[in-house]
């Protein structure tokens, strides 16, 4: 027993395997319905084109909570190696009349980010505290996504009175989901729109949160807990076949202390990036700027940088990186967003 323990051990080690980091992707969808704006919509037809696909290509769709813990090292939590977590933003109504009975048949579990005012006003397309509450009764995660939904950045001054309102924003939407629904609220935000810059990631370690955006690229135990990225699913983005590469995809391994904020006042960004283990990865990058192919360039080793070869116009924009692995049929994946804005 012991001698067979021992040599599956050093064929292992000749065999160079490695073992996988844990790391999981994230989709995220806003309304499943077939009579909502095209570039945040799947239709129910297609959204269970996904379902099948993640059981047919054998992924495993895990909580929000258990991913993160596994990928944090807390508790005994162990991730499959394809895992995927599946999200929804602002809480429409469609969510629980067309996704819902699909997810309760497959059996996969969901988190909402709700944006608690339009809940509290009674809008007709939102989902109201009663449907929220059924859904939590079911199993799914109930998360803050600011109480209005407004920008957290974009036509704001930046100071302390904007910081001090923001933190009042996102504490209301915690009281509120608190003091509506019996189930546990974790502390997991998503930024509207996806915008943030690097005081709102402050704000969010200081009160406790983890934090989501709307860029692409998977999550280690190496990422940016204050700006996790997530793979948008529905508009233009809903093809399976893209779709697949993506869940496919593990997150590029990177010194996030190297990457630059979101928010820059120049029009033409530039970042160098640090990846951490280069020899996992092929030299040949494909970069795209805004969908544009980008030439990207290695300075040594193991940093490579890219640069907007014109200014961009002020608002949110994307560079994307992707190399193909040495040891396996699949990219690493980094996205950079950018939110342009004058001082
Ligand atoms: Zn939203």
């Amino acid at each position: 027993m012991i001698k067979s323990v021992w040599t599956l051990f050093l064929t292992i080690l000749a065999s160079g395997a490695t073992l996988a980091q844990p790391h999981f992707n994230v989709l995220v969808y806003h309304h499943v319905a077939t009579d909502t704006p095209a570039s945040t919509t799947i239709s129910p037809e297609r959204f269970r084109e996904h379902l099948t696909l993640l059981r047919d290509e054998g992924f495993s769709v895990v909580s929000i909570e258990e991913a993160l813990a596994a990928v944090r090292g807390e508790g005994s939590a162990n991730l499959p190696e394809k895992a995927v977590v599946l999200t929804f933003d602002d809480a429409y109504g469609n969510i629980y009349d067309n996704a819902f009975p699909m997810l309760k048949e497959f059996d996969y579990p969901f988190t909402i980010f709700v944006a608690t005012d339009p809940v509290d006003q009674g809008f007709n397309e939102m989902l109201t505290w009663d449907e929220l509450q059924s859904l939590q009764d079911w199993g799914v995660t109930i998360a803050n996504h600011t109480r209005d939904h407004d920008y957290l950045v974009r036509h704001h001054p930046r100071d302390d009175a904007w910081l001090t309102s923001v933190r009042e924003n996102i504490q209301h939407a915690q009281q509120r989901l608190e003091s509506e629904l019996t189930g546990d609220i974790p502390k997991l935000f998503a930024y509207p729109y996806g915008e943030y810059n690097a005081a709102l990631k402050e704000l969010l370690a200081d009160e406790g949160y983890i934090g989501f955006a709307q860029h692409s690229g998977g999550i280690y135990s190496g990422s940016d807990f204050h700006a996790l990225p997530r793979f948008a699913a529905a508009g233009i983005y809903a093809n399976p076949e893209t779709l697949l590469t993506k869940l496919n995809s593990h997150p590029m391994p990177v010194n996030y202390d190297t990457v630059p904020d979101m928010l820059i006042h120049d029009p033409t960004p530039s970042m160098t990036i640090e990846v951490t283990r280069p020899d996992d990865m092929s030299r040949s990058l494909n970069c795209f700027i805004n969908g544009n192919w980008q030439d990207a360039e290695w300075e040594n080793e193991s940093r490579f940088s890219l640069a907007a070869p014109d200014p961009l116009s002020e608002g949110r924009h994307r560079f994307n990186c992707t190399a193909q692995a040495r040891d396996g049929d699949f990219f690493y994946w980094y996205s950079q967003p950018w939110l342009i804005q004058e001082k």
